[in-house]
C-alpha cells in the first residue's frame, strides 16, 4: 500500500475506543466525519458505525480492514453533535462508543452477525409517492391536448382531472399552470395500474420521498392570556435573556410555568428555530404533550423511550432538516439531530431522573442540556417550583437569570400544610396501623364530598422486610447483601436490587418454629389497610408493580383523571407534573425515611417531594390540604414544607454544603470497583488508594463498602473524590483515568470492573 491512503477513525456501539479502517478508492473524498458506514469485526460480525476522523496515518497494526461502504445519503451525525459526543466522552469520562448506544435509535445502529442478519436490521425509511405533471408540458393549453388524448380511456382522465384540480387548489378561477407541484399519492386516491399508465404516457411523473412525521409549516396559533403576575415574570424572562444566556424560573406549583414556556417557545419556532424541551419521563404525559399540541400542531414531536425503534429512526431522521421543531422529550431527547437549537427548555429542572445512573454514559441530562445550548448559542430556561440548590446557587450568585412566581394560577391558594405527630398520635391512642386519626378524617370528609385523595409512601411492596418474631431471623436476597421485600398479593419475597423472587415461607427456614412477619410498610400494604378501614372508596395504586406497561400506567392515571377512583396511593411516580383538578387532600405517610436516607442531598430531595407532592392538592377552586406524618414534627425541613419556605431550605442546605464541602461547593467523582473475590477486592481497592494518594491526597475519601455493599453475587467497593472549584476538573479525571489504567493493568486487577460515575446523584 503506498502512503497515499486513507483511513477513517469510526466510532462503534462498544465500550473501545474508535477502530481505525482503510477507506477505499470509490469512497476516498466522499466519505466525511459524522457519515454512517458498514464495517466488518471478525470474521463474521457487521456494524454500522460513524466516521469521526479521516487521516493518512496508517496504524501499526497488521490487518486493516477496509470501511464496505457509506450509508445513506446524508450524515448521522452532524457536527455540533459530534462535538457534544465527545464533551460527554470526556466529561463523564466514557467511550464515544458508549455516548453512541445512547444517542442513537437501536434502528440506526444495527450490528448482526452475517450480511444477512444485518441486513434485516438496517434502517429504510418508508417512502411515500409524490404525483406532479410531466415537465414536458408547461401550460393549461398543453395539458389540454392531454385530455384530449384520454378521450378513450375514462378512468384514466379522470386521475388526471384530480391531480391537476388538487395541483391547481381547485375552486380558483383561472388558477396558475403548477409548475413543480407535487400532489401525494394517498391524497390523490390514484390507483397503481391508472398511475402507471399516466406515467408511461409521460403526462404524470411520481417522485419518491421519505413519509414526514410533520410539517413544521403548519402554524395556526393563539397564545394563552397571561394573568399579570404571570405578564411581570414574562417581562423579567425577558429582561434576564438580554443579559443572560441561562435563566432559572423559580414557579411555584400550578403557577404557569408551562403557559410561559408556550409563549418563549412560539418566538423562537417563528424565527425557524428549534427547541429542545426535556422533562422527566414521567412527566411526559398524554395530557401535557395535547397541550403543547393545541398551540403548536404537528411541529411538538414527542420522544418517548417507549417508542419504536423504527419511530425512534423516523423521528431522529425527521427533525435533521430543522425549521421549527419542538422536540419534547426526556433526557435521551438531547441527542436528537436538531439543527438550530434557539431555546432549550429544561422542565422540573431538579429532578433525579435527569441523571441516567447506569449504563454509561452516566450523564446529567439538564447539565448536558445547558453545553448544547452553549454549542448552538442558544438560550436555556430552567423551570422548578423547587430548584436544585446548584441551580438556585448559579442564579442567586448572578451566572443565571432568575425569575420568580409565587402565585398560583387564578388565584387558587398553595395547600395549606398540616404536619401530624406520629408518636404523639400513637400515645393518644388516635393511630390506626399507619395512620393518624386526622388523616383518617380528611380522608373521609374527602370522600364524604366526592373529591379525591392522593397519598405517598416512597416505597412499594409490601413491607420492605419479613423478620421471625422467635429467632430474630431476616429474609435476605441470596445474591446482594439487601432484604427481601414481601408482596402479599403474590405472597413472594422479592429483591429490588437484583430482581430475585421466591415463595414467602410459612415458617422460618432458620428456626422451624416461629412464623416471619412482615414488618414496616410499603404501597401495596397502604392500600390494603385503607381498603379495609374505607370499604366503599375506589382505590388504585401507581408505582413500578402496578405500572407494568405504558397501557396500565395510563390506565391508572386516565381512571383518576376521570374521577372512577376516589385514592390514588403511590411512590414518587404521582408527584410529577399532574394536573388533576379534584384532589383535596393530599397525604405523606411516613416523612421519616425521606429525611433520614443516608445521603448528602436527603434534606433537599425531602423538601423537593414533599412540596412537589403536596402541589397536587387544590389546583382549581377547592382549596387544598396536605397531611405529613412525621415523628419529627420538629424537623427544619418539615417546618420549611410547611411555610412553603424554598429560600430557607436553600440557604441553610447551602451553608451546610459550604461547611461540609460539599457539592456545589465542590465537584464529586465516586469510583465504584466491583468484583466476585472480596478479599482480592480490597487489595485492589487499597491499591488504588496507594496510586492515588501521592497525587489526590486528602481530596480521596475512602475506601468505604456502600449501603448495599454486594449486588448480583458481586462485592463493591467504593472510593470518593472531591475535587475543589478552583482546580481543573478535567486535569482531576485525567489524573484519575490514568491511575485507573495503571490499576487495571496489574495482571492480578484484570478482571474487576470499575465504574466512574461524575456528578453522582
Ligand atoms: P406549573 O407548570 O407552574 O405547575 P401549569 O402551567 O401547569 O403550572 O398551570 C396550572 C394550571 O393553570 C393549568 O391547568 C393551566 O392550564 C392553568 N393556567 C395557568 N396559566 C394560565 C393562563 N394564563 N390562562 C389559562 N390557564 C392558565
Ligand atoms: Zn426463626
Ligand atoms: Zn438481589
Amino acid at each position: 500500500m503506498d502512503g497515499s491512503s486513507l483511513y477513517a477513525d469510526v466510532v462503534l456501539p462498544l465500550t473501545v475506543a474508535p477502530l481505525t479502517f482503510e477507506v477505499g478508492a470509490e469512497l476516498a473524498g466522499v466519505l466525511r466525519p459524522g457519515w454512517g458506514v458498514v464495517v466488518r469485526i471478525g470474521p463474521r460480525k457487521m456494524y454500522q458505525g460513524v466516521v469521526w476522523r479521516i487521516h493518512s496515518e496508517r496504524p501499526s497494526f497488521s490487518t486493516i480492514r477496509p470501511v464496505e461502504r457509506m450509508v445513506g445519503s446524508k450524515p448521522l451525525v452532524s457536527s455540533i453533535q459530534m462535538e457534544f459526543w465527545e464533551w460527554i466522552a470526556s466529561y463523564y469520562m466514557c467511550t464515544l462508543g458508549e455516548v453512541m448506544r445512547a444517542a442513537l435509535p437501536a434502528a440506526l445502529k444495527p450490528e448482526g452477525f452475517s450480511e444477512e442478519e444485518f441486513e434485516a436490521d438496517v434502517f429504510r425509511p418508508k417512502m411515500q409517492s409524490w404525483i406532479g405533471i410531466h415537465p414536458s408540458i408547461g401550460s393549461w393549453e398543453e395539458l389540454n391536448d392531454c385530455f384530449e388524448k384520454l378521450r378513450r380511456a375514462p378512468k384514466q382522465y379522470a386521475l388526471l382531472v384530480r391531480v391537476a384540480d388538487l395541483l391547481s387548489g381547485s375552486g380558483q378561477k383561472d388558477p396558475p399552470f403548477p409548475v413543480g407541484k407535487t400532489v401525494s399519492r394517498e391524497a390523490a386516491a390514484a390507483d397503481g395500474v391508472l398511475l402507471g399508465a399516466l406515467v408511461k404516457k409521460n403526462i404524470l411523473i411520481v417522485e419518491q420521498r421519505e413519509e414526514s412525521v410533520g410539517d413544521p409549516s403548519a402554524f395556526t396559533t393563539r397564545m394563552p392570556e397571561l394573568t399579570p403576575a404571570q405578564t411581570v415574570a414574562e417581562e423579567a424572562l425577558r429582561e434576564g435573556f438580554r443579559e443572560k444566556k441561562v435563566v432559572l424560573l423559580h414557579g411555584v406549583t400550578g403557577s404557569g410555568k408551562t403557559e410561559l414556556y408556550v409563549r418563549q417557545i412560539a418566538e423562537v419556532v417563528a424565527r425557524g428555530e428549534d427547541v429542545l424541551y426535556l422533562l422527566p419521563e414521567i412527566a411526559l404525559t398524554a395530557q401535557l404533550i395535547e397541550r403543547m399540541r393545541r398551540f403548536f400542531g404537528d411541529r411538538v414531536v414527542p420522544c418517548h423511550s417507549r417508542f419504536t425503534d423504527r419511530r425512534r429512526a423516523e423521528l431522529y431522521r425527521q427533525v435533521e432538516k430543522g425549521g421549527g421543531w419542538i422536540v419534547m422529550g426526556a433526557r435521551s431527547a438531547l441527542f436528537m439531530p436538531l439543527p438550530r437549537i434557539g431555546l432549550v427548555i429544561v422542565d422540573e429542572e431538579h429532578d433525579a431522573s435527569y441523571k441516567q445512573a447506569d449504563p454509561a454514559p452516566r450523564y446529567q441530562a439538564r447539565d448536558c442540556a445547558l453545553m448544547l445550548a452553549r454549542f448552538h448559542g442558544a438560550y436555556a430556561l430552567l423551570g422548578s417550583a423547587t430548584p436544585s440548590v446548584e441551580s438556585w446557587l448559579n442564579a442567586t450568585s448572578g451566572k443565571y437569570g432568575l425569575v420568580t412566581l409565587k402565585e398560583r394560577y387564578g388565584n387558587v391558594p398553595l395547600p395549606q400544610v398540616i404536619v401530624s405527630d406520629t408518636l404523639c398520635a400513637s400515645r393518644r391512642g388516635e393511630r390506626y396501623s399507619h395512620f393518624n386519626k386526622i388523616l383518617l378524617d380528611k380522608i373521609e370528609e374527602a370522600l364524604a364530598a366526592r373529591l379525591q385523595v392522593m397519598l405517598f409512601q416512597n416505597r412499594r411492596g409490601f413491607s420492605p422486610y419479613v423478620e421471625c418474631g422467635e429467632c430474630g431471623w431476616v429474609a435476605g436476597c441470596p445474591h446482594c447483601n439487601v432484604t427481601l421485600t414481601y408482596h402479599k398479593r403474590e405472597n413472594m419475597l422479592r429483591c429490588h436490587y437484583c430482581g430475585y423472587a421466591v415463595a414467602a415461607p410459612r415458617l422460618c427456614p432458620a428456626c422451624g418454629k416461629g412464623e416471619p412477619e412482615a414488618k414496616g410498610f410499603g404501597t401495596e400494604k397502604v392500600e390494603e389497610e385503607l381498603q379495609r378501614i374505607f370499604p366503599a372508596a375506589r382505590i388504585a395504586r401507581l408505582d413500578r408493580d402496578t405500572a407494568v406497561s405504558e397501557r396500565r400506567y395510563r390506565q391508572i392515571i386516565a381512571d383518576f383523571e376521570r374521577g372512577e377512583t376516589d385514592i390514588l396511593i403511590g411512590t414518587q411516580m404521582i408527584a410529577k407534573g399532574f394536573d388533576f383538578s379534584r384532589v383535596v387532600l393530599v397525604g405523606v405517610l411516613n416523612a421519616d425515611n425521606l429525611l433520614n436516607y443516608p445521603d448528602f442531598r436527603a434534606s433537599e430531595r425531602a423538601f423537593q417531594l414533599m412540596t412537589q407532592v403536596a402541589g397536587r392538592a387544590g389546583r382549581r377552586q377547592v382549596p387544598g390540604e396536605v397531611v405529613i406524618q412525621t415523628s419529627q414534627p420538629e424537623h427544619p425541613v418539615i417546618r420549611q414544607v410547611m411555610n412553603g419556605d424554598y429560600e430557607g431550605m436553600a440557604r441553610r442546605e447551602l451553608a451546610e454544603r459550604h461547611s461540609f464541602f460539599y457539592p456545589p461547593y465542590c465537584r464529586v467523582i465516586s469510583i465504584t470497583l466491583r468484583g466476585r473475590d472480596k478479599t482480592l477486592l480490597w487489595r485492589a481497592a487499597a491499591r488504588f488508594g496507594e496510586l492515588c494518594r501521592p497525587v489526590f491526597g486528602r481530596r480521596l475519601l475512602g475506601p468505604e463498602a456502600p449501603p448495599v455493599d454486594r449486588i448480583r453475587e458481586e462485592f463493591l467497593v467504593g472510593y470518593t473524590l472531591k475535587i475543589e472549584r478552583e482546580q481543573s476538573f478535567a486535569r482531576a479525571r485525567k489524573l484519575l483515568a490514568g491511575m485507573l489504567e495503571q490499576l487495571q493493568a496489574e495482571p492480578e486487577y484484570k478482571h474487576l470492573t470499575v465504574v466512574c460515575n461524575v456528578d453522582p446523584q
